[in-house]
């Protein structure tokens, strides 16, 4: 169990770490013309955050009952990364320019899981990486940069909505399905 946390601490480290990377890169890759990214209204956030959190405490549960209920780490391990995803309007806290959500990008999950795949060497972290990212899309509104930090062209995330909600689901569920047979192996 001590295991499974450590576990959970290290990839939500490396997932904030790529959000922060991303973020850098992103203030002097983004044209000028897409340093449009500001901050939420203040009092709009922790209704938005409580979202982000419930979506992630279900999608922990869908993968921790998927897997018997043996893996409670990914219960609080999930929620965690939904909300990581947010630290790319760090700038914007600052009043600094930056790009709208930097970090909301498939380059960006593609190369986060990758490293999680070489550092955690966890197929079931690997996806319950990948529906956390896509629960975050898939409750955020307005638009998002999927090729930054390469392409600021953005696109509106309401009509991703549904199928990046069924991406978060079926991510879970295969996190849950990889996590019990790797544990059916070596228990
Ligand atoms: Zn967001």
């Amino acid at each position: 169990m001590v295991a499974e946390f450590k576990t959970a601490v290290a990839t939500c480290a490396i997932y904030a770490a790529m959000v922060l990377v991303f973020t850098a890169i992103s203030l002097y890759t983004a044209p000028q013309g897409s340093q449009t990214g500001t901050f939420r209204p203040v009092a709009t956030i922790p209704y938005h955050e409580l979202l982000l959190v419930l979506l992630g405490i279900g999608l922990g549960l869908v993968a921790s009952v998927f897997l018997w209920g043996r893996n409670w780490a990914f219960v609080f391990l999930m929620p965690l990364l939904v909300v990581l995803t947010d630290l790319d309007h760090l700038p914007s806290y600052f009043n600094w320019t930056q790009p709208i959500r930097p970090a909301h990008s498939l380059i960006f999950i593609i190369l986060t899981v990758a490293l999680i795949a070489m550092v955690i060497r966890r197929r079931d972290v690997e996806f319950v990486s990948l529906s956390a990212f896509f629960a975050h899309l898939s409750i955020d509104t307005g638009v998002f940069p999927p090729f930054s930090p390469v392409d600021f062209t953005y696109y509106n995330l309401n009509e991703f909505r549904i199928p990046f909600l069924v991406a978060a689901v079926a991510f879970a569920l295969g996190a849950g399905y990889v996590g019990r047979r790797s544990r059916g192996k070596v228990d």
